[in-house]
């Protein structure tokens, strides 16, 4: 496919990342381990000829650390803090073995200190590992936007805060037309690849503060805060054209060719979130009904379908 969405911000691509990076990150672990059990090995039988102290710095943590401070792990809090007790750990492990290699005895609060550390340690890994699969658990794996399951909760907040403010909310729902028969005809991995390509368009066509869900296969819905209906179909219409100005291509120069249609429906007080996404999906429907590749806001009269 010629066009496709390669941006090093482009969300899928995040998703990879912090799964390749959490791997990274779980070997270094590891490897960090393995040094720690050295080192208790070494200091407890020295003067055992047969057992050397480990190298000084000799831990893959480190090069893990440096090549990973541009990563996106390196933007949770847990992440700088674990790089310094990991010094402070090497820092402390250092001074014991200077220590036994001197000929001083290594005391109970040498040890108790090395252990604290290596807790403290231990315990920051965790809930930076913890705050990593938090995060990917909101997105989907595919194409990078948010999951349906924090789709719902962040609708009823949304729905919530368009109440109290008295603003209006709009929903817009989105369906790739004939997606079936791109798998069908290009093969399903095109087909996710096409997946890929709506969704970076998709981002590109909202505003800032919309967010967009993958809300099931080749379905997506935007949460349009402050817009009124009138606003909500103008970027929606935006959206869809978008879509269709896609140029994707496979790999041999054959042309795949993308549309969607939309359906929109407003969170009001009262109705449920839930009843206002039946109404996109109404709106949606008619418009598929209607000949595909356009945009319908929900109407009254749509409840008798
Ligand atoms: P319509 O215009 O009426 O929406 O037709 P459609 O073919 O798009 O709708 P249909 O519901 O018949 O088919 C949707 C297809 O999307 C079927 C399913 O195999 C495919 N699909 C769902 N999830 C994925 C995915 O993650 N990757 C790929 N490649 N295909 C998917
Ligand atoms: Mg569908
Ligand atoms: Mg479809």
């Amino acid at each position: 496919m010629s066009t496709e969405a390669t941006g090093s911000d482009s969300p899928h691509l995040q998703a990879e990342k912090m799964f390749a990076g959490l791997s990274a990150y779980q070997h270094a672990l590891t490897a960090h381990v393995d040094w720690l059990q050295s080192w208790y090995g070494a200091i407890l039988n020295w003067g055992d000829e047969s057992r050397p102290p480990p190298k000084p710095g000799g831990c893959a943590f480190t090069s893990w650390f440096d090549g990973a401070v541009d990563t996106t792990l390196a933007g949770y809090p847990a992440f700088a803090e674990l790089g310094q007790l990991h010094r402070d750990i090497h820092f402390k492990a250092d001074q014991i073995i200077d220590r036994a290699v001197g000929g001083h005895t290594v005391t109970t609060s040498d040890y108790e200190a090395m252990m604290a550390l290596v807790l403290a340690f231990s315990t920051t890994a965790q809930g930076l590992e913890r705050d990593v699969w938090r995060t990917l658990a909101t997105v989907d794996a595919l194409t990078g936007l948010g999951n349906r399951q924090t789709m719902m909760s962040h609708l009823v907040g949304e729905r919530d805060r368009a109440i109290r403010q008295a603003q209006p909310c709009c929903v817009g729902l989105a369906d790739i037309d004939h997606f079936k028969k791109i798998n069908d005809t290009f093969g399903h991995a095109t087909g996710d690849r096409v997946l890929r390509a709506v969704s970076e368009c998709l981002r590109g066509a909202v505003r800032p503060y919309d967010i967009l869900y993958r809300y099931g296969g080749e379905e997506f819905l935007v949460c349009l805060p402050s817009a009124s209906q009138e606003a909500g179909m103008q970027v929606l219409e935006r959206m869809r054209a978008a879509i269709a100005a896609l140029d994707l291509k496979t790999e041999s120069g054959r042309a795949i060719p993308v549309t969607a249609s939309f359906g929109l429906s407003e969170l009001t007080a009262d109705l449920s979130v839930e009843e206002s996404l039946d109404r996109a999906d109404n709106a949606l429907y008619d418009g598929k009904r209607a000949g595909r590749n356009r945009v319908v806001a929900y109407n009254d009269s749509m409840d008798n379908f």
